[in-house]
């Protein structure tokens, strides 16, 4: 039984071997993500060539996301743990320099959150110095038993000022480019300039002759989620990183920017991916717990294109097995009677050509009862719509474009096939359902819409029903 909605899932020491890949494909992985968080350019340029070894051994495409870090501000390495107790009053920026200069961003009166929100000290002064990196930050501790070394520390009531790429994300970006990554995805955005500042560095650094690879934006703070509907225009895809979302706002309210963010963003046809903690417990355990299976099938029933792993599958106990659970959970949801309904399109009025085209294509392909949507497309640009549709029938869409072919993987109920570019449209009709008969999607008898451009590879324009011959 195919399955509709990716999963996506973190590399790291545990799943990096080609023979980890290789099982992670089979049980379902579709799309490869490498924290720049962790790892070194080495390391994780081997997870990448990996990666592609996996899929060149199973013939499946599967794409690559380069996460970048992003300005992650972290307790400094201090030799061992400093106890501190609440309502101690403490200074920061006493002992050690800091990375960032926090000083000219933050007022007295907001919150610092250490450790996932652990440890939590109000602001009571601030010290501003922001060319010499030496101000202070004078604090009270609300809650907390120690400051530990390296860990996160999140500011939910502050708009940072400094830019949101960092120059390891720079040199990071860099070397990903080189390594034709299908996308990038951008930690901590605040508002949609910063995609245009990260679309301009990929425009500058991208290797001569390579594709652009895609934007994943990750919300994650509350800036961010304030400026969504800008963002959305300005992005390709999207990531609800519930990890630092839930300390930057009260969890209470992650499950419903979750759905907000996934409902606006099928609106918009931009792909969308649900993240973190999906299948937490499953880092130490063989068995996920009941809540987190109900977590993963409510992100399926909401219809995100993917859902996402991290720890789970990057330094656990059992990636091949998350993968495999994702896949069951995905199986058994899709199989159900709440995958029904259709979307209404409500992004971009110059994309709402191919919007209507392919709604049409769907609404035809459930009325003939048609087993499968068979469509053509150079960049992707055509899945996007059809699967924005979350048709009923399986969508084989057939590409001559590597990079186009890997990035459709992220989309929901697309499979994407690849082969060799049409000289004419005559040629794409007689030989597209060949092609998909072939790959053993569909047999003879069976009903089939195919989805065209007239000449091949300009706007979506024709829509036939056939019958596999
Ligand atoms: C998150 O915070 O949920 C997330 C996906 O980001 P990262 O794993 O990079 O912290």
């Amino acid at each position: 039984m195919i399955k509709r909605t990716k999963i996506v899932a973190t590399i790291g020491p545990a799943s990096s071997s080609v023979q980890t890949l290789t099982k992670m494909i089979h049980a379902g992985l579709n799309v490869a993500r490498i924290n720049f968080s962790h790892g070194t350019h080495e390391s994780n340029g081997a997870a990448m060539v990996h990666v592609k070894a996996a899929s060149k051994k199973t013939g499946l495409p599967i794409a690559l996301i380069a996460d970048l870090q992003g300005p992650k501000i972290r307790v400094a390495d201090i030799p061992k743990p400093i106890p501190i107790k609440p309502g101690q009053k403490i200074v920061i920026g006493q002992d050690f320099d800091m990375d960032f200069d926090i000083t000219g961003s933050v007022k007295p009166g907001e919150r610092l959150l250490i450790e996932d929100g652990l440890i939590e000290f109000k602001i009571l002064k601030v010290q501003a110095s922001s060319k010499t990196r030496k101000g202070k930050i004078y604090c009270e501790v609300v809650n907390g038993d120690a400051v530990r070394p390296r860990k996160g520390i999140n500011m939910p009531d502050t708009v940072t000022k400094f830019p949101i790429m960092t120059d390891k994300d720079i040199a990071d970006l860099k070397f990903a480019l080189k390594q034709d990554v299908d996308f990038v995805a951008l930690s901590f955005v605040r508002g949609p300039e910063d995609v245009v500042n990260l679309k301009q560095l990929i425009k500058k650094y991208l290797p001569k002759g390579f594709v652009t690879p895609k934007i994943i934006v990750k919300m994650e703070i509350p800036a961010g989620v304030e400026s969504f509907d800008a963002i959305l225009k300005e992005t390709d895809a999207v990531m609800v990183a519930r990890g630092d979302l839930g300390v930057e706002l009260p969890a209470a309210k992650v499950p419903v920017i979750q759905k907000i963010m996934v409902r606006k963003s099928l609106a918009a046809a931009k792909p969308v991916i649900v993240a973190t903690q999906m299948l937490d417990s499953m880092i130490h355990n063989p068995r996920p717990t009941r809540a987190e299976v109900s977590d993963v099938a409510n992100a399926v029933i909401d219809r995100a294109d993917a859902v996402m792993l991290s720890g789970e599958t990057s330094t656990g106990q059992y990636p091949v097995e998350c993968v495999q659970t994702m896949t069951d959970i995905i199986q058994e949801v899709e199989a159900s009677e709440f995958m029904a309904d259709e979307c209404l399109f409500t992004g971009e009025p110059d994309e709402a050509h191919a919007a209507a085209v392919a709604g049409s294509a769907c609404s035809l392909a459930r009325g003939v009862g048609a087993d499968a949507i068979i469509g053509v497309t150079d960049s992707g640009f055509t899945a996007r719509f059809l699967s924005h549709q979350r048709p009923h029938a399986p969508v084989y869409m057939l590409s001559a474009n590597p990079t186009a072919c890997r990035q459709m993987t992220l989309l929901w109920g697309v499979q994407p096939i690849m082969k060799k570019w049409y000289h004419s449209i005559f040629d794409l009709l007689d030989s597209a359902i060949g092609v998909v008969k072939k790959a053993g999607f569909i047999k003879t008898g069976e009903r089939v819409v195919l989805v065209a451009g007239r000449p091949t590879g300009s706007r979506i324009n024709i829509v036939e029903v056939k019958v596999v011959e």
